[in-house]
Formats: C-alpha cells, sequence, structure tokens
C-alpha cells in the first residue's frame, strides 16, 4: 500500500462528513460532499464509499481537504518521533506545522481547533498539536494544547 493510498482511506474516515449528514445526492456521488455541487461529469474524485454508498468530491474540495489531512498526519508522524514534542516542549518543527496546519484547515474550511483535554477552542496565540484518539473504529482525530515554547516545562493549563 503506497502512502497516497494510505492517506485516500484516511481522508474517507476524517475527512468525509457522516453519511447521515449528507444528503441523498451526496451519498449518492452526483453531489460533492464538502462544497454540495454537482460533481462534474467524468471529475469527480471516487471517495471510496462501500456497501452502497459511494461519495464523491469535486477536485477543488479534494485538493484542499487532503493538504489539510496530509499535514495534519504529518505533523502527528513527527509529534510521535520527536523527543522534544514527546517531552511536552515545543520544537521549531511543531511551529511551522502548526502555521501550515491552520492555513490549511482555514481553507478545506474545517471546524475551529478544540482542544480534547480542557474542552476549549484554542486561540490564535496558543500552542496546540495533533492529537488522535486511540480506540476502534471510528477513530477521532483532534488537537490539544501544546508546551509554551522550547525549554519551557510549563503546560497551559489543561485539566
Ligand atoms: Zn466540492
Ligand atoms: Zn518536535
Ligand atoms: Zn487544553
Amino acid at each position: 500500500m503506497t502512502a497516497d493510498c494510505d492517506l485516500q482511506a484516511a481522508l474517507l474516515v476524517y475527512a468525509v462528513p457522516a453519511r447521515t449528514a449528507l444528503t441523498p445526492e451526496q451519498n449518492a456521488g452526483a453531489h460533492c460532499v464538502w462544497c454540495g455541487a454537482p460533481v462534474p461529469p467524468g471529475a469527480g474524485l471516487d471517495l471510496g464509499g462501500h456497501g452502497g454508498w459511494s461519495p464523491y468530491g469535486c477536485p477543488a474540495c479534494y485538493e484542499v481537504q487532503r493538504a489539510w489531512l496530509r499535514t495534519y498526519l504529518e505533523w502527528a508522524g513527527h509529534v510521535r518521533a520527536c523527543a522534544t514534542c514527546r517531552a511536552g516542549r515545543w520544537c521549531a518543527t511543531s511551529a511551522d506545522f502548526q502555521g501550515c496546519l491552520t492555513e490549511s484547515a482555514h481553507r478545506a474550511d474545517r471546524p475551529p481547533v478544540v482542544c480534547a483535554r480542557c474542552e476549549k477552542e484554542v486561540e490564535a496565540a496558543e500552542r496546540f498539536e495533533p492529537h488522535i484518539r486511540a480506540g476502534g473504529h471510528p477513530t477521532r482525530i483532534g488537537y490539544v494544547h501544546a508546551a509554551v515554547c522550547p525549554g519551557d516545562e510549563r503546560r497551559w493549563p489543561c485539566p
């Protein structure tokens, strides 16, 4: 399985709205699951539905959703592998990722970033990092507040 196949599968799980939140046309692949516009004939992207569900995306939405999800998953991968981030401190790479993520999430019209620990919306000046909730399907991808700055052990006041 290539990384692109993984991303394709992740897109269906994390970025496509729930079947129950979509219109019959969206569930049938006639309208884009994100913007609701009719999918141009031949130009729609199959999002890999199954069991009679065939969600499709228009090329413009597909591109921005993919960009957002790729940034999210790359950042989550970094946090898992980076000793500084794992120690609850803040590294320059994560700072870059936060900027890219914020921009791509805005373009993809994702919901506001909410901290999974304190359940508060993350303010523009606050640091956050990806947080993938463990457990069965569907797993949820989200965010938590992160450390203030490199070398600073203080964390945001999250219960
Ligand atoms: Zn669209
Ligand atoms: Zn790091
Ligand atoms: Zn928090």
